[in-house]
């Protein structure tokens, strides 16, 4: 789980690009091992027994997560954050639908920031990818100490990535939320306003 080190803007400004692109780091010893133990979500496979076909892969997620889930969410106004991101009232999402990989900068791993779109790739070791000046609607997401969404390290078509899928069912004109963690707010010194109480501002348990 990378988790997220920054915090969401007071104001968020729809991006301007979708740039819908894998984020890729495929340099070091440490990321082709991850690389070579994990399955590509595309396609089940792995990259050293040639099962994996790399781009293709990238391009089959594309243009499946383009056909089945984009259309089924949207960006709306919501009182206590801004903006979210919430489910169309058509075929919301299912249990495990994988929904989108996060996208932005590649920044080195441990730089200080202040960015609130800043997430760790698996852990912190190998990048960040900061969605502070370009992402796509993943950087719209909101925290929620019940998230309905899980952002995960994965690996597709031999690239490190941070996906997003569907932890459960989500019913339509719901919100959608992951959990950015305790450390991100304590990081940040800021508290989660989610509505486990009752809206009253808190430090997530986890
Ligand atoms: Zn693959
Ligand atoms: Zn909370």
């Amino acid at each position: 789980m990378g988790a997220k080190k920054g915090a969401k803007g007071a104001v968020v400004r729809p991006s301007p690009k979708d740039p819908d692109d894998v984020v890729g780091v495929n340099g070091s010893a440490s990321v082709r091992a991850m690389i070579e133990e994990m399955d590509c979500i595309q396609c089940g496979g792995f990259m050293g027994d040639d099962n994996c076909a790399g781009e293709p892969c990238r391009l089959a997620f594309r243009r499946m997560v383009a056909r089945e889930v984009t259309s089924r969410v949207e960006i709306r106004r919501d009182p206590a954050f801004g903006y979210g991101i919430f489910t169309q009232p058509r075929k919301p999402p299912k249990k495990d639908d994988m929904l989108k990989v996060y996208m932005g900068e590649l920044m080195p791993p441990y730089m200080p920031t202040e960015s609130r779109y800043n997430y760790s790739l698996a852990s912190g070791d190998l990048a960040d990818v900061d969605a502070e000046k370009t992402g796509n609607w993943t950087r719209f997401v909101n925290s929620h100490c019940r998230a309905n969404v899980d952002a995960t390290t994965q690996v597709l078509g031999g690239q490190v990535v941070i996906l997003f899928n569907a932890k459960k069912r989500i019913a339509g004109n719901k919100q959608v939320f992951v959990n950015y963690g305790r450390q991100y707010f304590l990081g940040l010194g800021m508290q989660c306003r989610c509505s486990t109480l009752g809206g009253t501002p808190h430090h997530p348990r986890k």
